[in-house]
C-alpha cells in the first residue's frame, strides 16, 4: 500500500570502480614462488599495471586502487561509505563485488568479524553506520537477504521461499520483492543474526543444489526510512497556497519521508564456467548460471557505450540492480583479482568489466515522500482527542444549563413572591386611603348641609342654564351631524355621476375614434375612386363618340362627350371600343352602388366624375337595368332637382335621356316627376348642350304610347317647343324627334281608335314651328318633322290646322322633293286620302 507521492532531486553521478588485489595465499606463494605477480599496482597514481609479459604492461586507472594491504576499514571507507552516507541522506545505493572466485568477494563484503573486529566486512560496518545515524523513534530499518541462482531467487532469511518474484511498479519502473521476508533491524546484534542465518541456509541450500556458493548471487537489501526534520520547504509552499498558516492546517500537513535502499551484491565468480561439463553441469545449466552475469556485462557495456539499448529485461540480476547501474542509484563496486600469473586471462576480464563500468552514468536521486499514512494516524488520534474534548464539553454545558435552570426557577419563585407581599401593600394602602376619603367627604357633606339656601338656588339656576346650553348644544351637534351625513350623500351621489359621465364621455371618445378612423377609410376610398374616375372620364372623352356618329333610333349619347369635355378632342380614334374596359373595370373594382353614392358626393369635383361614369355606363344598354335597379335613376332625378350645377345637370339629363330609351325605364321618370325636372332643367339651362340633353330625354319618353297623355299633361311638349328658341341645330334634332315620335304614336292611336280630337301637337302649338323647319337644311331635323308632318295630316281632325297653319304646302313639297321614299309615299298617300286636303288642294289648283 503506497499513499506516498515521490519528490524527486536529481544529481549525476558516475559508478564508482576499486579494484582490490588479494594477498597471494599459501598454494600460490608456494606454486608461484618464482613467479612475478600479474599485475602491479601503483596506488598513489591509482593505477593498476598488467603484465603482459617480462618487456610490456598495460596500465588501467581506477577510483581506488587497493593493495594486498589494504585494511578492511579502508577498503569500507573509499568504496562503501560514500554510497552508505548517501543512502542515509535518502539517495538509493549499490555496493558490489565482482570477480573471479577466491580473490576476495565475500572477503571484502561478507567478512563478520566474530574473531577479529578488523576483518569486518563493508555489510557491517554499512549496518553499523546506518543504525549509528538513524533517529529509532522516527527511522526505520529493515532487510531482505536473497540469493539468485539458476534465474531463481531464494529467500535465505526463508529459504522455503525459492522462487519469488520480482514486481516492477509500472509507474515509477521501481522494481521490489513483495514475496520476500523484511526483517525490521533494531541493533547490530539482530542484523548479525540475520546474516549468520543467511549465510547459514545459503551454505545448506548450495548442498541442497550440489553447487558451490561461487555460483549464486547473494544480495542483502537494506531499506532505510527517515522522517525528514527541521525541513519545512513543503510546508510553506502549502499554506502559502491557501494564503494561510493555522495549526488545523498545520495539522494537516503530511510529514515528510525520505526511502533509501542499500543493495549489496556478491555477484557470483566471473570466470567462465566449463561449459563441457567437467564439473558436472549441463550445457543448459551452464548457460543458465552464466546468463545473468553476461546480461550484467552486458547492459555495463551498452550503458558505457551510451547505447540505445539496454538489455535489462534479459535477467533477473540486471533487472533487480536496475536502479544500480544508469538508474538512480549511487553504485561503487569493487572488482577483485588476485596475483596469480596463472590466472592472467580471467585478472584482465575482471580489470576490463571494472573499467566499462567506470563510464556508467547513474542519475542519483533523492526520493522524499508525503507520509500519509502516519498523517492519516496522527489525524486519528486528533480525532479521538477532540471527541473526547467534546463530549466532555457537552457534560460541561448540560450541566451548566440545569444549574441555570433551577437558579432562575428560584429566583422567579422569589420574585413573586415579593410581588404578592408588595400588592397586597398597594392593596391595604388605597383601600386606607379611600376610607379617608369617604371620610372627608361625609364631613364636606355635613357642612353642604348647614350653607344658606340661596346658594342652592344660585346652584340650581346655573344648573339649568347649563342644561339649556347643553341642549342647545346637542341640537346644533345634531343638525351639523344631519348636514355632514347629507353632504356625504350627495358626494357619493356626485361621485357616482361622475363615474357614469366619465364611461360615457369614454364611450363617446371610442365611438369617435371609430368614426373618424372610418372616415379616414373612407376618405382614402373616395381618394382612391377620385383617381379612377378622373381616369374613366378621361377615357371616356377620348372614346366615346367614334362609336357613332349618326342618330340612333332614340340614343342621346353620341353627343355626350362634347357636353363633358368642351374642348373638343380631335385625335382620330383608335380602337372602338375604348370605353367598355374601364366600365367593367370600374364595376369590378368599385361597384355600381359606391360609385352611385359619389353622386351625392360634398365635393363637387366627385360630383361631376361621378355623374359622367354613370352616364357612360347608362349609355350601354346591358348596364342601365342595372343602373336602375341600384336607385341610379332616383339619384339622376335628384341631380336634375338638387344641383346648382350645370354641368352636372347636363350630364345627369344626358344619362336620364339613355335611360329613357327603355319602356320600363320610361314609367319610372314618369313616375318620378322626370318631366316636370327636365322641364326644369331645360328653363335654367344656358348651354345648348343641356338643352340637347333633356331634349333627348323628353324625346325617347314621346315614343311611348301610353305615356302621351300624362307627358303632354306635365309639360313635356310646352317643354320641348320651349328649348327651340335656343336655334341649336343639335337641340332642334332633338326637338324634331321628339316631335315625330309623339306624333307617330298619337297616329298609331288613332288608328287604333283610342284617341279622338285633335292632335296634342297642335293643342300645344306645334305647327306653326314643324311649318318653319319642315324643310330645315339639317337633314336630321328636316326628316323628322317630315314624318311628324305626314302622321298629323293622316288623320282628318288635323287637316283643318295643317291647312290654315300652311303646313299643306310642305305637304306637297314632301310628296314630291323627299330624297326618302317611304316618306315620300307616306305624304302622298297622305294627301290623297284626305277629303279636306284633296278639297283645299283643289282650291288652290295644287296637283301631287
Ligand atoms: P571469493 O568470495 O571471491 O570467492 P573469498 O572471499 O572466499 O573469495 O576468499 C577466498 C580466500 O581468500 C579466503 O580464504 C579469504 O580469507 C582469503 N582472502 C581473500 N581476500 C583476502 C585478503 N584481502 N586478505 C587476506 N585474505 C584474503
Ligand atoms: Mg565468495
Amino acid at each position: 500500500m503506497n499513499f506516498a507521492s515521490p519528490i524527486f532531486s536529481a544529481v549525476s553521478s558516475r559508478v564508482r570502480v576499486a579494484v582490490r588485489l588479494r594477498p597471494r595465499n599459501a598454494e600460490e606463494q608456494a606454486a608461484d614462488a618464482d613467479f612475478a605477480d600479474c599485475v602491479e599496482l601503483q596506488p598513489e597514481l591509482k593505477r593498476l599495471k598488467l603484465r603482459k609479459n617480462n618487456w610490456e604492461s598495460d596500465t588501467f586507472e581506477f577510483d581506488e586502487v587497493l593493495t594486498e594491504f589494504s585494511s578492511q576499514k579502508r577498503v569500507y571507507e573509499v568504496v562503501a561509505k560514500p554510497v552508505v552516507e548517501s543512502v542515509l541522506e535518502g539517495y538509493n545505493g549499490t555496493v558490489m563485488a565482482y570477480g573471479q572466485t577466491g580473490t576476495g568477494k565475500t572477503f571484502t563484503l561478507g567478512r563478520l568479524g566474530d574473531e577479529d573486529t578488523a576483518a569486518r566486512g563493508i555489510m557491517v560496518r554499512a549496518m553499523e553506520d546506518i543504525l549509528a545515524d538513524i533517529t529509532p523513534e522516527t527511522d526505520t530499518v529493515s532487510l531482505s537477504y536473497l540469493q539468485l541462482y539458476m534465474e531463481m531467487i531464494q529467500d535465505l532469511l526463508d529459504p522455503v521461499n525459492d522462487n519469488i518474484a520480482i514486481v516492477e511498479d509500472p509507474r515509477t519502473g521501481d522494481v521490489s520483492l513483495p514475496g520476500a521476508t523484511v526483517v525490521e533491524v533494531r541493533d547490530q546484534k539482530s542484523f548479525m543474526d540475520l546474516l549468520r542465518i543467511g549465510e547459514a541456509h545459503r551454505v545448506a541450500a548450495n548442498t541442497k543444489l550440489n553447487t558451490e556458493s561461487s555460483r549464486s548471487h547473494a544480495i542483502l537489501m537494506v531499506n532505510v526510512r527517515r522522517a525528514v526534520k527541521g525541513r519545512s520547504e513543503m510546508n510553506v509552499s502549502m499554506s502559502a497556497e491557501n494564503g494561510h498558516s493555522s495549526s488545523m492546517m498545520d495539522s494537516l500537513r503530511p510529514p515528510i519521508v525520505r526511502k533509501s535502499k542499500l543493495v549489496v551484491v556478491d555477484l557470483a565468480g566471473s570466470e567462465r564456467i566449463d561449459k563441457s561439463g567437467s564439473e558436472g553441469h549441463t550445457l543448459e545449466e551452464a548457460k543458465s548460471i552464466n546468463l545473468s552475469l553476461s546480461s550484467l556485462g552486458k547492459c555495463i557495456n551498452a550503458l558505457a557505450e551510451s547505447s540505445a539499448h539496454v538489455p535489462v529485461r534479459d535477467s533477473k540480476l540486471t533487472r533487480l540492480l536496475k536502479d544500480s547501474f544508469g538508474g538512480t542509484a549511487r553504485t561503487s563496486l569493487v572488482v577483485t583479482i588476485g596475483p596469480s600469473p596463472r590466472h592472467r586471462g580471467e585478472t584482465t576480464s575482471t580489470i576490463m568489466f571494472g573499467q566499462r563500468a567506470m563510464k556508467v552514468q547513474n542519475m542519483v536521486k533523492l526520493k522524499e515522500e508525503f507520509d500519509y499514512k502516519s498523517l492519516c494516524r496522527r489525524l486519528d488520534i486528533e480525532l479521538d482527542k477532540l471527541i473526547a474534548e467534546n463530549e466532555r464539553q457537552r457534560k460541561y454545558f448540560d450541566d451548566e444549563i440545569e444549574r441555570i435552570t433551577a437558579e432562575a426557577q428560584y429566583r422567579v419563585a422569589e420574585a413573586e413572591k415579593e410581588c404578592k407581599v408588595s400588592l397586597e401593600n398597594e392593596k391595604m394602602k388605597y383601600h386606607q386611603e379611600y376610607l379617608d376619603s369617604i371620610k372627608i367627604l361625609e364631613e364636606k357633606w355635613k357642612v353642604h348641609q348647614q350653607s344658606p339656601k340661596k346658594q342652592i338656588k344660585e346652584e340650581s339656576t346655573s344648573n339649568g342654564d347649563v342644561q339649556d346650553l347643553l341642549q342647545n348644544e346637542k341640537m346644533l351637534r345634531q343638525s351639523a351631524e344631519d348636514e355632514s351625513n347629507d353632504l356625504k350623500n350627495q358626494l357619493s351621489h356626485w361621485k357616482k355621476m361622475e363615474a357614469t359621465a366619465t364611461a360615457e364621455v369614454v364611450r363617446l371618445r371610442r365611438m369617435l375614434d371609430t368614426e373618424a378612423s372610418q372616415k379616414d377609410k373612407l376618405e382614402e376610398e373616395i381618394a382612391v375612386l377620385k383617381s379612377q374616375l378622373m381616369q374613366l372620364s378621361l377615357d371616356a372623352d377620348e372614346t366615346r363618340m367614334s362609336l357613332d356618329t349618326g342618330d340612333g333610333p332614340g340614343k342621346i349619347f353620341p353627343g355626350l362627350d362634347s357636353l363633358m369635355s368642351h374642348s373638343r378632342n380631335s385625335q382620330p380614334r383608335e380602337q372602338s371600343n375604348g370605353p367598355k374596359a374601364p366600365v367593367a373595370k370600374l364595376f369590378e373594382q368599385v361597384g355600381l352602388q359606391k360609385i352611385l353614392s359619389l353622386l351625392e358626393s360634398e365635393e363637387p369635383d366627385v360630383r361631376v366624375h361621378a355623374v359622367k361614369v354613370v352616364a357612360n355606363l347608362a349609355a350601354e344598354e346591358a348596364n342601365q337595368e342595372k343602373i336602375v335597379e341600384a336607385g341610379g335613376l332616383t339619384s339622376l332625378l335628384m341631380l336634375l332637382r338638387s344641383s346648382e350645377d350645370e354641368t352636372i345637370r347636363r350630364v345627369a339629363a344626358g344619362a336620364i335621356a339613355n335611360l329613357a330609351m327603355n319602356e320600363t325605364n320610361q314609367d319610372l321618370i314618369m313616375a318620378q316627376g322626370g318631366v316636370t325636372l327636365l322641364s326644369m332643367t331645360a328653363s335654367d339651362a344656358e348651354d345648348p348642350q343641356t338643352l340637347r340633353m333633356v331634349a333627348g330625354a323628353i324625346a325617347n319618353l314621346c315614343g311611348n304610347d301610353k305615356l302621351q297623355t300624362r307627358l303632354r299633361g306635365e309639360g313635356g311638349i310646352k317643354a320641348l317647343l320651349g328649348m327651340v328658341k335656343c336655334g341649336h341645330p343639335d337641340v332642334l334634332a332633338q326637338i324634331a324627334r321628339g316631335i315625330a315620335n309623339f306624333a307617330k304614336c298619337e297616329s298609331r292611336a288613332a288608328t287604333q281608335g283610342n284617341k279622338v280630337g285633335r292632335s296634342l301637337l297642335v293643342d300645344d302649338g306645334a305647327l306653326p314651328w314643324i311649318v318653319k323647319n319642315a324643310n330645315n337644311e339639317a337633314a336630321p331635323i328636316r326628316r323628322h318633322i317630315e314624318l311628324a308632318l305626314c302622321h298629323l295630316a293622316q288623320h282628318e281632325v288635323n287637316a283643318k290646322d295643317i291647312v290654315s297653319e300652311g303646313a299643306l304646302w310642305e305637304l306637297v313639297r314632301i310628296s314630291r322633293d323627299c330624297s326618302r321614299e317611304d316618306i315620300r309615299m307616306l305624304a302622298y298617300r297622305t294627301l290623297t286620302s284626305s277629303p279636306t286636303l284633296q278639297s283645299e288642294m283643289r282650291r288652290l289648283r295644287i296637283e301631287c
